[in-house]
């Protein structure tokens, strides 16, 4: 067993050591999954829009948007959280699109119950005002993810595909500083992508933040892009780079069974804009779709997956070329995503034929070639 996951899901423990209720919350989960053997759900990420002002090359949301589909409304957002936190969640992070130009971006947060949980908003920072950041901070929100892609200004806002977003990105970082509110820089890497890095990872030390990585995946704007997969040595290294960098985390190395791997459908969910459930952001497949059912229904399918239940030690949809092939690359010739999971033919037998639950048997559509985009 392996401690760094408790370390670094503490790392903020000198914010949330005056939330009594929060410590026990996350007792709770250690102790039902390492004693009692229950999986318990422990982070829920709320993509709540489509919208943003960057076009960044690697946008895993760039399917997201669903013509004639409505929105959840903050009154589901609130019930959602209200199941996940029943089920043990302890924290959400609010993704988009860019979440600040929800129109109800404020009242979402608030829905989230900041004060009782980690609520992290993830944000480009081209609209975020210091006025938003006080009242995020009153709201009971201690940490957001801010992003760069590069030290370089020009190379970052190249990426980006927006003129100074470097610049609002440090004009945010000042402004959290004032006022207490800590800023991790999340980074997505891989392979042509790690010297860059190891220079951001430079870069949030000298400017006092925690940082995490994500692994490139080949979804969004990326899909059909295998020349960026990783290997096992990729990974190791990557494992490497974990062993240096105490404060450095991963999506995979804060789990309540201690253990580094993929949290998918058992510790953590992906909420889409219009309610779809994935294991993660970057997961193309939906389990189901909010509030139509119990979230306990859609998270018990997902456990039931076997790509889930076999609990990788790798990111699943970066480095597992068997998961990659099933259900990644279906995705390309998908209008927008998640797709429904059991539109897929293979879905019947990796899950014990548990698609068929959901209304007849699968539709079984025609699996394209895998193309590289251009
Ligand atoms: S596939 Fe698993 S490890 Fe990779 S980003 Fe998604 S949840 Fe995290």
């Amino acid at each position: 067993m392996r401690l760094d996951g408790l370390r670094k899901t503490l790392h903020q423990v000198d914010k949330i050591r005056y939330r009594p209720a929060l410590l026990q919350k996350i007792a709770r989960g250690y102790f039902r999954t390492l004693v009692l053997r229950r999986p318990t759900l422990r982070v829920v990420e709320f993509s709540i829009n489509h919208a943003c002002q960057s076009k960044c090359g690697y946008c895993y949301a760039a399917k997201f948007r669903r013509p004639g589909e409505r929105m959840l409304e903050v009154d589901e957002i609130r019930d959602i959280w209200r199941q996940s936190s029943e089920m043990g969640a302890v924290g959400s992070l609010i993704l988009g699109g860019e979440p600040t130009l929800h129109p109800k971006f404020l009242d979402i947060v608030a829905a989230l119950e900041p004060k009782k949980n980690i609520v992290t908003v993830a944000t480009n920072c081209i609209t975020l005002t210091e006025e938003t950041i006080v009242e995020l901070k009153r709201l009971g929100v201690f940490v957001l993810y801010v992003s760069i892609n590069s030290t370089d200004p020009e190379t970052n806002d190249l990426v980006r595909g927006y003129e100074g977003h470097y610049e609002h990105v440090m004009r945010v970082i000042d402004s959290c500083r004032r006022h207490d509110i800590d800023v991790m820089l999340p980074i997505t890497t891989s392979k042509k992508l790690l010297p860059e890095t190891l220079k951001l990872l430079d870069f949030a030390r000298q400017h006092g933040m925690t940082a995490s990585i994500g692994l490139m995946a080949p979804t969004g704007r990326q899909e059909g892009r295998k020349e960026e997969l990783f290997d096992e040595t990729f990974w190791t290294q990557l494992r490497e780079l974990y062993d240096r960098n105490p404060g450095l985390r991963g999506d995979w190395d804060t789990n309540f069974t201690l253990k580094v791997g993929c949290p998918a459908g058992f510790e953590k969910i992906h909420v889409s804009p219009y309610g779809h459930v994935t294991g993660c952001a970057i997961q193309p497949m939906s389990f189901g779709k909010l509030p139509d059912e119990p979230l306990e229904d859609v998270v018990a399918r997902m456990r039931r997956f076997r790509h889930f239940s076999k609990r990788s030690e790798h990111c699943i949809v970066a480095l597992d070329e068997e998961f990659i092939g099933d259900y990644v690359d279906p995705s390309i010739d998908q209008p927008s995503t998640p797709y429904p999971i059991e539109d897929n033919p293979c879905y019947a037998g990796d899950c014990g034929g548990c698609g068929v639950e959901r209304g007849g048997a699968a539709r079984r559509f025609a699996r394209r070639e895998t193309r590289p985009r251009d």
